[in-house]
């Protein structure tokens, strides 16, 4: 899978000053539209973040099991009790 990475400019033609990062939702003025969806980017974003970190290859080989270590097999115990 594949993600560009791009760089998003938005900006509300009304509010021009409104940055979501620095500003947060409590400064959307009237519930306007055009900054509740700019939040809602960078809330997406900030989540795309977050959920890529959380799938590190170096996070998931710590949690995978040894491949070395061969699991145990009944079959044998019944060959050495015969
Ligand atoms: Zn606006």
């Amino acid at each position: 899978m594949k993600i560009r990475s791009r760089k998003f400019n938005g900006r509300c033609a009304k509010h021009k000053s409104y940055n979501p990062a620095v500003d947060g939702a409590g400064a959307i003025r009237g519930n306007c539209a055009r900054c509740v969806l700019l939040f809602e980017i960078w809330e997406a974003s900030l989540t795309l973040n977050r959920l890529i970190r959380k799938f590190d290859p170096a996070y998931d080989d710590v949690q995978r099991p040894n491949p070395s270590v061969p699991a145990h097999d009944p079959r044998q115990m019944s060959l050495i009790a015969e």
